[in-house]
C-alpha cells in the first residue's frame, strides 16, 4: 500500500470516529490496557470509561480506589509497564517505614502513589464526590478522556470462600486469590451516577474491556440501572475475552472458572454476558467459537504487551463496530 493510500485511509477512520461516542467498562489492569488503547483513537471528549470500584477499600486511613488508578496511571503515561498497576519510577520509603513501625505492609503503597490517595482522601473529606475527585485528578494528570467510577457510593465486593467471607483486598492481595472462590457478593442498594448513565445513554459503542468478568465486570454491572442500560442501550457492545490459550494472561479468572465449575474457555466467557453482548472479540489461540447463533465474533491477537498492541487491539474493534453501526 502507498504511503499516500495509508495516508487517506487514516484520515478515513478518524473521520468517521469523529463522531462517534465510545464508552468503555474496565477493571483494573486487563482493563487500563483496552481504554488506553482505544484512548489513542477516539477523541477524549467522545470516551468515558467506567471503572470499577467494588475493590476500593480503607487503608492506613486513607481511601483506596486500585482499578481507578490503575486506569489513570496508564492513561497518564506514568504506569509501572512491569507491575501493571502503580508508578513508573516508585519508591517505598514510607511503606518501609511503615514495617519497620510494626505497621501493616500487605498493601504495598509507593510514595509517589501515596501522594495521589492523600489527596483523594483529603478531597473526600472535604465533601467532594468520588467522581469529583477522580476529574480533579484527571485533569492534573493531563487526561481528557471521563474517568468516572462506577458510583460515587462506597459498593465493596465480598468475596465468599472455603474459608469463609473475605473482603475483596483481603482476599486478593493478603491472601494472594488462594481461598476457593464459592460465591461473589455485591450490595444491592448501589446507584450509579448521572455522570455514568449520561455517558452510557448517549453512547455508539460500548466496550466490555477483557477485565475479570466476576469481580471487575459484574461489580459495574450490579451497579443500578447500569446492567438495565447495557442490555436495552441501541449502542453496538463488545466484549474482549481475558482469556488467552484457555489462561487468563494475569490474575484469578482461569482458577474462578474452575471453582464455580466452568470450562476455562474464551466461549465459556461469551456465555457468561449472553444476552448483553453483540460482538465477542477472542484470541486467535482459541480455536473454540461461541454457540449464541445470533451473537457476531471476532478473532484477533488480543494479547497486549506494549502501547503498539494497545492501539492495533483498539483499532481493529473499532473499525469493526464502526463498519457494523454504517450497515
Ligand atoms: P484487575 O482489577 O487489576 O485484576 O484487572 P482487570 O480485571 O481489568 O484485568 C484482569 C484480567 O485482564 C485478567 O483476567 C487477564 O486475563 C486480563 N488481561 C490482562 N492483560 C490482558 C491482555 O493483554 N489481553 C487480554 N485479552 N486480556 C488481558
Amino acid at each position: 500500500m502507498s504511503v499516500r493510500n495509508t495516508a487517506r485511509d487514516e484520515s478515513h477512520f478518524r473521520n468517521r470516529l469523529a463522531e462517534i461516542q465510545v464508552t468503555v467498562l474496565a477493571g483494573g489492569v486487563g482493563g487500563a490496557k483496552l481504554a488506553d488503547g482505544i484512548a489513542q483513537h477516539v477523541r477524549p471528549e467522545n470516551l468515558s470509561i467506567v471503572v470499577n470500584t467494588g475493590d476500593d477499600f480503607d487503608h492506613l486511613g486513607l481511601r483506596i480506589c486500585p482499578d481507578l488508578d490503575t486506569v489513570m496511571y496508564l492513561l497518564a503515561g506514568v504506569a509501572n509497564s512491569e507491575t501493571g498497576w502503580g508508578r513508573s519510577g516508585e519508591s517505598w520509603r514510607a511503606m518501609g517505614e511503615v514495617k519497620r513501625l510494626g505497621g501493616p505492609d500487605w498493601f504495598a503503597l509507593g510514595d509517589l502513589d501515596l501522594g495521589t490517595h492523600l489527596t483523594r482522601t483529603h478531597l473526600l473529606a472535604d465533601g467532594l464526590s468520588l467522581t469529583g475527585v477522580s476529574h480533579h485528578l484527571c485533569d492534573v494528570f493531563g487526561i481528557g478522556a471521563d474517568l468516572l467510577p462506577m458510583s460515587d457510593r462506597p459498593a465493596p465486593t465480598v468475596i465468599v470462600t472455603d474459608e469463609g467471607q473475605l473482603a475483596f483486598q483481603t482476599w486478593f492481595v493478603e491472601r494472594q486469590w488462594q481461598p476457593a472462590v464459592k460465591e461473589i457478593l455485591f450490595p444491592q442498594d448501589v446507584r450509579t451516577t448521572t455522570q455514568v448513565t449520561t455517558a452510557l445513554s448517549k453512547t455508539h459503542i460500548l466496550v466490555i474491556a477483557p477485565s475479570n468478568p466476576f469481580v471487575s465486570i459484574d461489580p459495574i454491572l450490579n451497579v443500578y440501572p447500569i446492567r438495565e442500560m447495557v442490555t436495552d442501550l441501541p449502542a453496538m457492545v463488545v466484549a474482549v475475552s481475558p482469556i488467552i490459550a484457555g489462561k487468563a494472561v494475569k490474575g484469578p479468572a482461569a482458577k474462578m472458572m474452575q471453582e464455580m465449575g466452568m470450562p476455562v474457555t474464551s466461549s465459556a466467557i461469551a456465555s457468561y454476558y449472553d444476552g448483553l453482548i453483540d460482538l465477542f472479540v477472542s484470541d486467535v489461540r482459541d480455536e473454540d467459537f461461541p454457540d449464541q447463533p445470533d451473537l457476531l465474533t471476532m478473532k484477533t491477537d488480543t494479547l497486549m504487551v506494549d502501547q503498539g498492541d494497545r492501539s492495533r487491539l483498539a483499532r481493529e474493534i473499532l473499525t469493526f463496530c464502526m463498519e457494523l453501526i454504517e450497515k
